[in-house]
């Protein structure tokens, strides 16, 4: 059995440390282990960290992009053996797993031209034979803790970004599909990077907890669930440390009376059920406005999930797989019996979904609510699962109190084809990232991706711009040179 480890000063480490299981999801087989790392082993990779970084962070940023460059090319090399990483221990059908890094190698390409965002500001004359000058420093050793559901494309926000500006990083991945990001690490160093600049630990709390208390990490970047997302902000708050801390979602598309609902409820089922909804930013409430488009919504819907093709991840021909462990399962599961019991009106019922051939997968079939309210449990709580609910409002006002007044504000979309209601609707609801007729609209990597309220902890969104001023910290410089010979007198006034 393979035992996934750690990638530390460019090595792969072993250290006997505890193990986990690891599954593959689309047949409830265990396909390895992945070794959860003590806290000496932490310190070990912030320790490499610490000491590639001053070489690194002399390097000329235009030969630092040399090396992304050659990054991305062998990203899309070996974008087959990647996805196949992905799909066997994440389950998520090999097409959705080739998006996921094609997003990923976006990332990375905008990390190429940190050079010119790294230029900084300057003033000439700022005061007699003065010059003045803004410049972006790198940190030092920063951190990032990811999720499971994107596992090669959420670290390829925040690594390279980082290391382009000149830091060393330590990664936590998740630990329940650990085996893309090894493989990608390596990527790294073949292309250039040196080692020790880009390290990786497998791990669980100890781990986490090891680089929210080390002094040597300056920044922390998270991305999973919400409760977590706030203990690791406040924990690395208090110690002195700068964090981002994204969270989870309940995301709300508004279907408007005018919308064209074709287009729509394609949408929609791309939204929900794409990689069995296990995405931050999936469509898990659709919002219809009066009560001919829910029936509408409602009876296309329930056409479209009859030939839903759920299976393996590694059948290309597939449209969604399983979910990631046994546990999610019966947790989604849990969520739809409590949706009954709350007295929601189950359209389609994906509970008893048996896939022929992977009997003991983790499968759910995609599932239908219509009539929920806003009391319920799988209304207010986030499933990530193959779960959409449709929730009956009379306005788009009424649609909008409800996104502003629900806890999280990462991803919204509104379906029209009215333009006023659109800006108005783009203008008033509480939510980062904002679709019209887009049901996923993830920022593109020159942007910035974060939510509102309980779906991001901290100022600044990851990749894009909001990466660079997260991973440096402003300098400004200010220097006099006189001509030779000219004597200046002595000022106590505050220099004007
Ligand atoms: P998770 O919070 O369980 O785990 C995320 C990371 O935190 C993992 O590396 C895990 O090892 C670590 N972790 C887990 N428990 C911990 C603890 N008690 N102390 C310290 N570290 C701990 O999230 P997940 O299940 O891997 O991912 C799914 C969640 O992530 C969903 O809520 C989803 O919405 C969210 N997510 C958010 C975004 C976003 O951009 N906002 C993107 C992807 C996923």
């Amino acid at each position: 059995m393979t035992t996934v480890g750690h990638f530390i000063g460019g090595e792969d480490i072993l250290t006997g440390a505890r193990t986990q299981a690891v599954f593959n999801p689309s047949t409830g087989e265990q396909c390895g282990e992945v070794e959860l790392a003590a806290a000496k082993t932490v310190e070990e990779a912030i320790a490499n960290g610490k000491a590639a970084y001053p070489k690194w962070r002399d390097t000329p940023p235009a030969k630092r992009a040399q090396v992304m460059f050659r990054f991305k090319m062998l990203l899309e090399e070996k974008a087959d053996e990647i996805c196949e990483l992905i799909s066997r221990e994440h389950g998520k059908v090999l097409h959705d797993a080739r998006g996921e890094l094609q997003r990923g190698i976006e990332n990375v390409e905008y990390a190429c031209g940190i050079p010119e965002l790294l230029k900084g500001e300057h003033s000439k004359n700022a005061g007699p034979a003065i010059d003045s000058w803004s410049e972006f420093q790198p940190l030092g050793v920063v951190a990032g803790i990811t999720p499971f559901n994107f596992p090669a494309m959420v670290p390829l926000w925040m690594w390279p970004s980082a290391v382009m500006c000149g830091n060393a990083f330590v990664l936590k991945p998740s630990e329940r599909d650990p085996s893309s990001v090894l493989y990608i690490a390596k990527l790294a160093i073949e292309a250039g990077l040196p080692a020790g600049i880009l390290n990786v630990v497998n791990g669980d709390k100890e781990a986490v907890d090891t680089l929210l208390h080390s002094p040597d990490v300056q920044a922390v970047s998270f991305v999973g669930s919400t409760p977590i997302a706030e203990y690791i902000y406040t924990t690395a708050n208090a110690n002195g440390k700068r964090c981002q801390a994204l969270g989870g979602a309940k995301n709300h598309a508004i279907v408007m009376p005018d919308a064209d609902l074709d287009n729509a409820v394609n949408a929609l089922m791309g939204a929900a059920y794409g990689s069995c909804g296990e995405r931050c930013m999936a469509i898990s409430v659709a919002v219809a406005v009066g009560d001919e488009v829910a029936d509408e919504l409602s009876k296309r819907l329930t056409e479209k999930l009859k030939t839903l093709k759920v299976g393996s991840g590694l059948d290309n021909s597939n449209e969604m797989g399983p979910l990631i462990t046994a546990a999610a399962r019966d947790k989604v599961v849990g969520y739809i019996n409590s949706g009954v019991e709350q007295g929601a009106e189950l359209v389609v019922d994906g509970r008893d979904l048996v896939v022929p051939g992977f009997e003991n997968g983790y499968f759910v079939g995609g599932t239908l609510f219509d009539k929920v309210t806003p009391e319920m449990t799988i209304y207010q709580e986030e499933i990530f699962g193959p779960v959409l609910v449709i929730v009956r409002v009379k306005t788009m006002q009424e649609g909008i109190d409800l996104i502003n007044a629900h806890e999280y504000g990462n991803g919204t979309c509104l379906f029209t084809r009215d333009g006023e209601a659109a800006r108005y609707f783009t203008d008033n609801v509480l939510v980062g990232m904002v679709g019209v007729n887009v049901p996923l609209p993830v920022p593109v990597s020159y942007h910035s991706f974060g939510g509102w309220k309980r779906s991001l902890f901290g100022d600044l969104h990851a990749y894009g711009p909001d990466s660079i001023r997260f991973y440096t910290k402003r300098k400004t410089i200010t220097q006099r040179w006189p001509a030779s010979g000219v004597r200046e007198g002595v000022a106590y006034s505050f220099p004007s």
